[in-house]
C-alpha cells in the first residue's frame, strides 16, 4: 500500500509518548521532584517530549529495587539455562521489533534509518550471544595431584550502573544490559540525556520476555544529577560506563572512595593508515564509510587518515570526489547516508571544528551546511588534506563527519603520526605487505587493529581502547569477567598442609618438613 502522509507526518513516528518516565520496580514513574528536561528532535531542533529528570533520590529508589531483587529475587540464583531463555526471549522481541526501534531511535539520535535498523538488529544480537555464553560458561579448576584442588565459583556481583552515551544509544545499552543480565546481576541504567526515546522501550521488552520485578531499572537524567549519583551510591559495586575521556576521568575520582569496579569504553581519534601497496579503491570505499557512518558520531570512526606520499594525491583527489557524493539527507529517508546530528550543541562543536580546520588545512569537501538544509544539525561530509599532526583538528576527537588527511614517507613515520595522539582506540591498516601488516599492527598503540577492513566485529573479541580511550575490556569472555566475581575455593586431599605452631615436642621435627605450599 502507497503512503499517502505527506513526507512530514513521514518523519515523525506515529504513537510517539507523551512524556518519558523512569522504570522503577516494575512501574512507569516520574521524579520524585516531578522536574523534567527537553528531548529536541534534531531534523528541527524542536522539542518533541519531555522526560523525568531523575535525581538522587530516584537513583535510591532504582538502587534500592535492584538490590532487593538481587538478594530476595529470583534472577541472580537461576541456573544460566534459564536465564538464557529470558535473554533469548529478549533478543526474539527486538528483532521482531527492529522497524518500530529504528524509527524511534532514528527520529530520537538523527541517525540514517538503514543505519539504525542495522544497529536495532545487532542488539538483538547482543543478547542472544551473551544468552548462549552463559550455557556454555566453563569455569577454571587448578589440580595438584593427591594435594590439592582448587575451582572457581563465579558469582553475579550485586547491582550494576549502566551509564551510556547518545550515539547509537539502544544498542551500546544492550552491550551492557546484555552481559551485565546474563551473569545474574541487577542493574540501573542512566541513558543519555540528548536520546532517552529507545530506551524507554525496554521496560516493555524485558516484562513480556519474563525478567523478574526489580531486576531492570532505568533513571533518565542528567550526567552530574542522576549519573553522578549512580557514581556515587555506596551500593552500587560496578559501574560500567561509555562516553567521553573527560567525563570518565571525573568518573574514577568520584568513584574512588568506593572502590568501585569499573569498565571505561572512553572516546577515539583512530588513524587509517593506507600504504602505497594496498587496494586503494577498497582503502577509499571503507575510509569513506569509517567516518561517515552513524554520521561521524562514532567512537571507533577513522578520523584521521594518514597516506603513503606515492598514492598521496590521487588518494586525497578520489577520497575528495567521492566524499562530495555522500548522499546528505533526512534520516528516515532509505537513500540518506549521513542524516542530522544528535543535538544544537553538538552541531555548534562539530561546526566549530569545521571552522577551525579551515586554517588547519586544506578544505577539499564539504567546510559547513549542505544545500538544501538551512535548518536542523546537518554537516556537509568534510574533508581537509595537508593536516599537520599538531593540528587541533588532528589531535581532538571531532565526532561528527569531518576527517583529517596526512601524507607520510617512511613506515617509521606511519607509526609515529598514527600513534602521536591521547587516543588508543581503534586502527585500520591498509596494505598487501603481510609482514608489515602484522608487525604494524602490534606497534600501534590501540586496543583494536583491522587489517584491510572495515570495522567489522566478532562478539567474542576483546572491545576497549588503551590510553585515553579507555580501561578494561568488553566483549565476550571479557565482560563476562567484569559482571562476575571470580571466587576461589581450595580443598585439600592430602594430609593437612598445615606448619605446625606450639605443638608438644616429639611432633615438632615431623610437623615442620610439613611443605605449606605443596607446588
Ligand atoms: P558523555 O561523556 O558526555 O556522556 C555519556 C554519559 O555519561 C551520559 O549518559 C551522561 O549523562 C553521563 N554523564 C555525564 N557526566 C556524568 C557524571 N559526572 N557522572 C556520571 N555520569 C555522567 O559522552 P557522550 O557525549 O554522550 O558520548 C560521546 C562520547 O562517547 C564520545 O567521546 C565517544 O567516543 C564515546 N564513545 C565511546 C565508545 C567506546 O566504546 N569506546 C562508544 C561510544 C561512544
Amino acid at each position: 500500500m502507497t503512503d499517502t502522509r505527506e513526507p512530514e507526518e513521514r518523519r515523525i513516528p506515529s504513537d510517539l509518548p507523551g512524556r518519558i518516565r523512569h522504570y522503577i520496580d516494575g512501574e512507569f514513574v516520574d521524579s520524585a521532584d516531578g522536574d523534567t528536561f527537553e528531548v529536541l528532535d534534531p531534523v528541527t531542533n524542536e522539542t518533541y517530549v519531555r522526560a523525568a529528570s531523575g535525581k538522587k533520590a530516584d537513583i535510591d529508589r532504582a538502587v534500592s529495587a535492584a538490590r532487593r531483587a538481587f538478594t530476595e529475587g529470583p534472577w541472580p540464583r537461576m541456573l544460566p539455562r534459564e536465564r538464557s531463555r529470558v535473554l533469548h526471549r529478549i533478543a526474539d522481541i527486538v528483532e521482531s521489533r527492529d522497524a518500530r526501534l529504528a524509527e524511534l531511535e532514528t527520529f530520537d539520535t538523527g541517525l540514517p534509518i538503514t543505519q539504525a535498523l542495522g544497529q536495532a538488529r545487532r542488539a538483538a544480537e547482543n543478547f542472544r550471544f551473551f544468552a548462549d555464553l552463559i550455557v556454555a560458561q566453563a569455569d577454571d579448576a587448578f589440580k595438584v595431584p593427591g594435594r590439592q584442588m582448587n575451582y572457581v565459583n563465579r558469582k553475579p556481583i550485586g547491582v550494576a550502573g549502566l551509564i551510556t552515551p547518545w550515539n547509537t544509544p539502544f544498542m551500546l545499552e544492550s552491550w551492557k544490559l546484555g552481559p551485565a543480565l546474563a551473569t545474574g546481576n541487577t542493574v540501573v541504567l542512566k541513558p543519555a540525556e540528548f536520546t532517552p526515546l529507545s530506551a524507554s522501550l525496554w521496560a516493555g521488552i524485558f516484562e513480556e520476555a519474563g525478567l523478574p520485578r526489580g531486576v531492570f531499572n532505568l533513571v533518565n537524567g542528567l550526567g552530574e544529577d542522576a549519573g553522578d549519583a549512580l557514581v556515587r551510591h555506596p551500593h552500587v559495586p560496578l559501574i560500567s560506563f561509555t562516553g567521553e575521556s573527560s567525563t570518565g576521568q571525573l568518573i574514577f575520582a568520584n568513584a574512588a572512595p568506593f572502590l568501585k569496579g569499573l569498565s571505561m569504553e572512553l572516546g577515539g581519534k583512530s588513524p587509517a593508515v593506507v600504504f602505497a601497496d594496498a587496494d586503494l579503491g577498497a582503502a577509499i570505499d571503507a575510509t569513506i564509510f569509517g567516518v561517515f557512518s552513524l554520521n561521524g558520531e562514532r567512537c571507533t570512526a577513522g578520523s584521521r587518515i594518514l597516506v603513503e606520499r606515492a598514492v598521496y594525491d590521487e588518494f586525497v583527489e578520489r577520497y575528495a570526489e567521492q566524499a562530495k557524493r555522500v548522499v546528505v539527507g533526512y534520516p528516515h529517508d532509505p537513500a540518506t547516508e549521513v542524516g542530522a546530528l544528535v543535538h544544537p550543541e553538538h552541531f555548534a562543536k562539530v561546526m566549530s571544528y569545521v571552522e577551525l580546520g579551515k586554517s588547519e588545512g586544506r578544505l577539499v569537501a564539504g567546510g559547513g551546511r549542505p544545500a538544501g538544509f538551512p535548518d536542523g544539525n546537518f554537516v556537509a561530509p568534510t574533508v581537509f588534506a595537508d593536516v599537520k599532526p599538531d593540528a587541533r583538528i588532528f589531535q581532538e576527537e571531532i565526532f561528527g563527519p569531518v576527517v583529517a588527511i596526512t601524507p607520510f614517507d617512511t613506515e617509521e613515520e606511519a607509526l609515529a603520526l598514527a600513534n602521536g595522539v591521547r587516543y588508543g582506540l581503534a586502527a585500520y591498516v591498509w596494505t598487501n605487505d603481510l609482514k608489515r601488516a602484522h608487525n604494524f599492527s602490534q606497534s600501534i598503540e590501540a586496543g583494536m587493529v583491522w587489517l584491510n577492513s572495515n570495522n567489522v566485529r566478532d562478539l567474542r573479541t576483546p572491545f576497549g581502547g588503551v590510553k585515553a580511550s579507555g580501561l578494561g575490556h568488553e566483549g565476550g569472555y571479557r565482560s563476562i569477567d567484569f559482571y562476575t566475581d571470580q571466587q576461589a575455593v581450595h580443598i585439600t586431599l592430602g594430609p593437612t598442609p598445615n606448619p605446625t605452631f606450639g605443638k608438644a615436642p616429639e611432633h615438632h621435627i615431623a610437623s615442620s618438613l610439613d611443605d605449606p605450599d605443596p607446588r
